[in-house]
């Protein structure tokens, strides 16, 4: 049974009031002693545990190192990270038809999107365990933030891509940042087994979302928009629908919450619903929501525009699942055309986003017409990259250039 309780005693190995507890034994490890993914007892997901949570006095300063007294380490490589905005979009706005809707663009991020927030907090990790060698599997965001991070620690760099399934944008990264590159003849979920077979023979630091730090930076997120919520509205969101690939914003997010409660900060029934949603193509998730189960099962053929969420195997459900139902949460499949739509939406409020990213709005659009998130509800939609990560698809979805003359009576006729 996954045990997300954040009760108890401090362990005997802990360091500094920071331990890792098995998610699904209990069993807990220091730290920063060995290189460890999984328990070695049981193979069960690890989380980072402190021996005291914050609440909201301790947090100072801007972006993901605001939260420092939440995190595992000190700053260290950072390339001012998070401290992203939280928009108003009044068009989506309209045609959701709730109390209030805020978009909280990642994209803005230094790499353009949310995978920046996890990646400083575990280079510094790695710094701090002596590796030298970072991997990743991406779909590519990943991969572009973790060549950034990597080269500012003055670390190699390997990520493994599936051939031909990555936006330009992403590629562009990796490769300018440093990387190096190698696309894999297969899906993301084939190249994360490999990944993580060549970090468990010791050859590289795996920087996945596996990986329990990388989700502590991540967990920033979901600070930043209560505090900027609460400065806005006065208010913290009812609902928070985010896109949903391995599914660890929706683990991290969740483990906000779970420390605010611990802090006195919050209480359960204040919780946002987490609201996750997938492409139809890609959708082990809301299967495994639909069931109500608590594990996903691997779906081997996904496929979708929305190359950032095109997983089948989505590591952290375990971790993500029981947030999914504790804050009475859902999820929900949308297709490639609605998402295509929302990605138009966002833009005509003036926001940029790449299809993954335009999922949540999707999916909050598709949740308002089966009555399943109701009028009065202040919804944070969460949208996670850039729209320049991938040119092909926001040149497709947007309109058609027009050939004309080199003078202004040809442009006005041609209007
Ligand atoms: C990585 C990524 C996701 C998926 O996030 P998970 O935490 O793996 O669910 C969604 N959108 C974009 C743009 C991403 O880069
Ligand atoms: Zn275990």
């Amino acid at each position: 049974m996954t045990d997300l309780s954040l009760a108890g005693e401090t362990p005997a190995c802990a360091t500094d009031g920071v331990w890792l507890a098995c998610v699904e034994c209990g069993g807990t490890l220091a730290p920063f002693a060995d290189v460890v993914y999984r328990c070695p007892e049981c193979s069960g997901l690890l989380e980072a545990r402190y021996a005291d949570y914050p609440g909201f006095e301790a947090f100072s300063g801007r972006g993901v190192w605001r939260y420092a007294d939440a995190l595992p380490v000190d700053a260290g490589v950072s390339v001012q990270e998070g401290d992203t905005p939280l928009y108003e979009a009044p068009d989506v706005a309209a045609a959701a038809g709730v109390a209030d809707v805020r978009v909280k663009h990642e994209g803005m991020n230094p790499t353009g999107s949310f995978k920046d927030r996890g990646m400083t907090v575990g280079v510094r990790v790695a710094e701090r365990l002596g590796v030298d060698r970072l991997a990743c599997a991406s779909t590519g965001n990943t991969s572009a933030a973790l060549a950034a991070y990597g080269g500012r620690a003055d670390t190699p760099v390997l990520v493994l891509l599936p051939a031909g399934k990555v936006a330009a944008g992403k590629i562009a990264q990796a490769a300018l940042h440093g990387a190096r590159i190698c696309e894999v003849d297969g899906n993301f979920d084939d190249c994360l087994d490999v990944v993580a077979e060549l970090a468990a023979r010791g050859e590289a630091y795996l920087l996945n979302s596996l990986n329990p730090f990388r989700l502590e930076g991540q967990k920033t997120i979901a600070f930043e928009i209560l505090e900027q919520s609460r400065t806005a509205t006065g208010e913290w969101p009812d609902r928070i629908v985010l896109p949903v690939g391995n599914a660890g914003n929706t683990a991290a997010l969740y483990k906000a919450f779970r420390e605010l409660v611990a802090a006195g900060a919050m209480t359960d029934d204040e919780m946002p619903a987490l609201t996750g949603v997938q492409a139809a193509g890609a959708a082990p998730m809301v299967e495994a929501v639909e069931a109500g189960r608590g594990r996903t099962e691997r779906w081997t053929d996904v496929e979708t525009r929305a190359t950032a969420i095109r997983i089948g195997n989505p590591v952290n459900a375990p971790k993500a699942l029981p947030g999914v139902y504790e804050t009475g949460g859902t999820a929900v499949a949308v297709s490639d055309d609605r998402i295509t739509d929302a990605q138009r939406m966002l833009a005509g409020d003036g926001i940029g986003v790449e299809p993954a990213s335009a999922a949540s709005v999707a999916g909050l659009l598709a949740l308002r017409e089966r009555g399943e998130i109701s009028a009065d509800e202040r919804v944070v939609c969460l949208t996670t990259g850039h729209l320049l990560k991938d040119p092909a698809a926001a040149a497709a979805a947007g309109g058609d250039t027009t050939p004309v003359p080199a003078d202004a009576d040809g442009v006005l006729d041609a209007l």
